[in-house]
């Protein structure tokens, strides 16, 4: 058996939640995940690991790791694995808690934290599977990915696919799946539509051009446009096995006898596996090109977030297979969206499955039972065992 350096589970997972990563796009909220890293960078590197510390481009404080052991030869050779996962946390609302959240509390057979389900405690979960090993012999390369703004802007994964490739051709991510494997998820995307007519008395609409009486034309377009991709697009592996369109906001007028010169209408989409969020965006510029550009009033279509696409691993992907077997439990659909498309794309077959439940992420009082971490760690073992060894 080997020695190692790193502190025992709990003391790891208390020193996880007790560093801040909370990340948004409301500044107020948003803090650096580089504690989190730093903390991280250190344990693997007492773990014999090659620890690379990659800032984003954007956002140079905050910060990815990646983290390698094990012989590294040209990609094709590598069978290997990598463990994946986020280092930051949503904002809280501490008026909603009963526990402190960066405190880790042990209370009812369950770890109470910010962090604690999504997903920080992965990473103490995966450095207990890797002690179990003499790294020296592996024969495969182990690479473990933490990002940042997961919960945000996604410029960690994003900045993944301008880099070389990690060496390995499969993954598993590591959010609550209640230990259960997850190969399919949808997409989001979320988008507004602006229109500005020109305002004008109310007695006489010739003197206006009415941005609401358009907008009631753009919320048909977008009804029948969802319609139209339903009729399309179907995966009976979803609980909603139709791609969704909902209208969530909208905002338009001052007043009941001014003619409404502005009207903003936001919305999200959550495609399905195989559809693509440009091309879908596309498609729909072209509606309301045809529905709109004869009548004067300006529109323009605009992201409102940097959407995620769907992901699908196929089921028969050795990697698939493996945490079936290893979770006695067949792959399933979520409506969540994680990283995995991003490793996808760069053709890595990934598998999202880790401990704690997603009902628990986001919210209040966030917690991960106590009963789902040997579970994991023994999951992370076999799999480690059958593809680094
Ligand atoms: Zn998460």
């Amino acid at each position: 058996m080997k020695a190692y350096t790193t502190p025992d589970l709990m003391n790891m997972l208390r020193q996880l939640i007790a560093r801040p990563s909370m990340s948004s796009v409301s500044p107020s909220f948003d803090v650096s995940n580089r504690e989190v890293i730093d903390l991280l960078a250190g344990w693997f590197e007492a773990l014999g690991f090659t620890v690379e510390i990659i800032p984003l481009l954007k956002q140079p404080h905050k910060a990815n790791l990646l983290a390698t052991i094990g012989p590294v030869q040209d990609k094709e050779k590598n069978r290997g694995l990598m463990l994946a996962g986020h280092t930051d946390t949503v904002p809280y609302d501490e008026k909603f808690w009963h526990h402190n959240p960066f405190q880790l509390t042990e209370q009812d057979n369950r770890l109470y934290g910010l962090g604690t389900t999504d997903m920080k405690s992965f990473f103490a979960l995966i450095i207990e599977a890797v002690k179990r090993f003499d790294a020296s012999r592996f024969k495969q390369p182990l690479v473990i990915l933490a990002t940042a703004d997961e919960e945000s802007t996604m410029e960690g994964a994003e900045m993944l696919l301008q880099r070389m490739c990690p060496p390995v051709r499969c993954a598993v991510i590591g959010e609550p799946t209640g230990l259960k494997p997850v190969n399919t998820h949808k997409g989001i995307s979320m988008h507004g539509i602006r229109l500005i007519g020109q305002g004008g008395h109310s007695s006489n609409p010739a003197l206006g051009l009415n941005a609401l009486e358009y907008m009631h034309q753009v919320l048909g377009e977008l009804l029948d446009w969802r319609m139209d991709l339903q009729r399309r697009y179907r995966d009976e592996q979803f609980a909603v096995p139709v791609p969704t369109l909902n209208l969530g906001h909208i905002h338009g007028g001052d007043n009941p006898n001014r003619i409404c010169d502005q009207c903003e209408v936001h919305f999200d989409m959550r495609p399905l596996p195989g559809m693509d969020i440009d091309a879908l965006r596309e498609e729909l510029h072209v509606r309301l090109k045809k529905a709109l550009n004869s009548t004067g009033v300006n529109w323009t279509l605009f992201p409102l977030i940097h959407g995620t696409p769907p992901m699908h691993t196929p089921i028969d992907s050795p990697i698939v297979r493996s945490c079936e077997h290893y979770c006695h439990a067949p792959a399933h659909a979520v409506a969540f969206c994680t990283e995995g498309p991003y490793l996808t794309q760069l053709g890595i077959d990934t598998v999202i499955l880790g401990p704690g439940n997603i009902a628990q992420a986001h919210q209040p009082d966030e917690f991960l039972e106590l009963s789902n971490i040997q579970p994991c760690v023994d999951i992370l073992s076999e799999l480690i065992a059958e593809y680094c060894l």
